[in-house]
């Protein structure tokens, strides 16, 4: 009995790894894909990792991929910098870049950035390092987008205050604005999930904002009109494939009613 059970348990374990494949293949070869990739920090011996990354999904032709930095980290520009043909969003925190010595760099890192209680004694990581507003004009130069990130990186939700919503959402692209002489039409509030937003600002981003972009994964085919925008955070130590799984909408299914609340949300 214990064996004929066993060889069941093996077969249906079998038929769902296959249901899953071809659930994947149906994915990658019916529905085009249009995503955003959030990244952040860009470790020294990652630069190549994306490299090879953006190769490999380019090789995938039913995926269009758009690269979103946030935060703002110097480590970023050495990997535009190996990589000539990308064109990517940069999301500023403009309070990081203007904050005045290494102390309040790494308060502002760990505090509003992580989201973190306390700050370690040792110094903040190199590859943390805000980028200067030369960087950014140098940025520009090269055909990137510079897009708002608010000012000091809150939690928009947990703000009382409409004052201190429209400082943060509109403040922060009008200063870049100000700063770099060029339009910013793009946003990205800070966390990227459903909690840390809510319908007044919403309302204020669609106010002074083409887009508005999310840290909810999903496809932007076929949507290239709406404000709102999914993205895909990734982390560059998982595997290619996996990378590839998610962006072909493997877990999409998981965050369709995130989805669904922050369109109603964004009306
Ligand atoms: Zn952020």
């Amino acid at each position: 009995m214990t064996m004929v059970a066993n060889s069941c348990w093996g077969s249906l374990k079998f038929s769902r790894k296959l249901t899953f494949w071809l659930l994947h293949r149906f994915f990658q070869r019916q529905r085009p894909q249009q995503r955003l990739i959030i990244l952040h920090t860009i470790e020294a011996n990652h630069c190549s990792k994306l490299t090879n990354l953006l190769d490999y999904l380019g090789k995938q032709r039913h995926l269009a991929l758009t690269v979103t930095f946030d935060d703002g980290y110097r480590s970023t520009m050495d990997a535009v910098q190996a990589l000539p043909s990308l064109r990517a969003v940069f999301f500023i925190c403009p309070a990081y870049l203007d904050t005045p010595d290494s102390v309040a760099r790494k308060h502002f890192l760990y505090r509003q950035l992580l989201d973190r209680n306390t700050v370690p004694s040792e110094p903040a990581p190199v590859s943390m390092t805000p980028l200067r507003w030369d960087d950014l004009h140098e940025l520009q130069r090269n055909g990137h987008v510079i897009g708002a990130h608010t000012l000091t990186h809150r939690h928009l939700s947990r703000i009382d205050s409409v004052r201190e919503l429209e400082r943060e959402i509109i403040g922060s692209g009008d200063l870049l604005e100000e700063r770099l002489n060029c339009p910013i039409q793009w946003f990205a509030y800070p966390f990227g999930g459903l909690a840390s937003i809510d319908e007044r600002a919403c309302k204020i981003i669609a106010r002074r904002y083409r887009y508005l972009c999310t840290g909810i994964r999903g496809n932007n085919h076929g949507r290239d009109g709406h404000p709102v925008r999914w993205r895909d955070a990734i982390d560059l130590n998982w595997p290619d494939r996996y990378i590839a799984f998610l962006l072909s909408g493997g877990l999409d299914w998981a965050y369709l009613r995130q989805r669904r609340q922050m369109m109603r949300m964004a009306g």
